[in-house]
């Protein structure tokens, strides 16, 4: 289990999330003042591992 640091770059509000990782999976993520927050870490996560 790993945590990251991730800026949403969605909109403006540029939400700092902090995104639990485990075995390149996104298990939680906090921060995110919506959805697509959420979504911009899970793909976030996976460029990384790539
Ligand atoms: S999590 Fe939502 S509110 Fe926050 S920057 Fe991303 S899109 Fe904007």
């Amino acid at each position: 289990m790993e945590k990251k640091k991730i800026n949403c770059e969605v909109c403006r509000n540029n939400c700092e999330m902090e995104v639990e990782v485990d075995d390149k999976e996104v298990i939680d993520v906090t921060g995110n003042g919506c959805m697509k927050g959420y979504i911009f870490a899970q793909t976030a996560v996976s460029e990384m591992s790539e």
